[in-house]
């Protein structure tokens, strides 16, 4: 099959597990080397063991930064650009929730999650940007939500966050086109990682009542999203927000 990202480097953070590993997954079998960004150094390395063990010939490496760290972001992007000579695709897929009612939620929990949903995605923009423009140009990616569309109705730093995904996506989409940089996220309905697998069955089944299309979307849908949108195919798509999540839209 042609491979759509042949000759292209990645970053992708959260790249370890769920979502962000079947991404990193698929932009390797399509031709790319991947930086890939974990949390903490043994679950970088351990995802990087696992993909070579898949495939000796994959181009992967693993990074820790500190991702609310603006030093850090820049260090590991610089590094990245420095070793493989550019960077043509930022993937920001590193994201935590948490389901605290108002009533009860820490102030230091919210700015937690914003500092990893949001100030990080601008972190890691910010470092490529000048990258991506004396390349010539380069696509960024941001894992939004489901809920950026519609809120949820617990864990408000959640949705919040996602919202403000998509408010960047849209304004550095228009500030970074002149620069041949397109700027895009993917929401992602519920998507079979760790989380959702561990659920109840019965809870599970309750869930797919919600969903048109009748499943669960799974990690490698979410992917294909961001094969596309990494790719010349998607070459005049920017500012837009892909609701991958079986017609769940409320
Ligand atoms: P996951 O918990 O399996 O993976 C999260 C990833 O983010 C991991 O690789 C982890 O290392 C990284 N991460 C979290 N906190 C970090 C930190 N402080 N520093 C560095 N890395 C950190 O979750 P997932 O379901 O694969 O989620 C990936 C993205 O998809 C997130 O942005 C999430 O909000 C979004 N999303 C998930 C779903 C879903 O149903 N699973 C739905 C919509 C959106």
């Amino acid at each position: 099959m042609e491979q759509l990202l042949k000759g292209k480097v990645a970053f992708v953070t959260g790249g370890t597990r769920g979502i962000g590993l079947a991404i990193v997954k698929k932009y390797l079998d399509n031709g790319a080397t991947v930086v890939l960004c974990g949390s903490r150094k043994e679950s970088a390395q351990k995802a990087v063991d696992e993909l070579k063990t898949e495939n000796n010939s994959y181009f992967v490496e693993g990074v820790y930064p500190n991702l609310t760290n603006y030093s850090e972001v820049e260090e590991a992007i610089n590094y990245t650009a420095k070793k493989y000579g550019k960077i043509d695709i930022l993937v920001n897929n590193a994201g935590v929730s948490a389901r605290e009612s108002i009533y009860s939620y820490d102030p230091a929990e919210f700015d937690k999650v914003m500092a990893i949903n949001v100030n990080a995605v601008f972190y890691a923009s910010k470092a490529v940007a000048p990258i991506m423009k004396s390349n010539g140009g380069g696509v960024i990616i941001n894992t939004s939500s489901m809920v950026s569309l519609y809120g949820q109705p617990s864990g408000v730093a959640y949705p919040t966050s996602k919202f403000a995904v998509n408010g960047m996506t849209k304004s550095l989409a228009r500030e970074l086109a002149t620069d041949n940089i397109r700027v895009n996220a993917v929401a992602p309905g519920v998507t079979d990682t760790d989380m959702v697998a561990n659920l109840p069955e019965a809870m599970r089944e309750g869930i797919k009542k919600t969903i048109p299309l009748g499943r669960i979307g799974t990690p490698e849908d979410v992917a294909n999203a961001f094969l596309y949108l990494a790719s010349d195919a998607a070459s005049y798509v920017s500012g837009e927000v892909l609701s991958v999540d079986g017609c769940a839209r409320t």
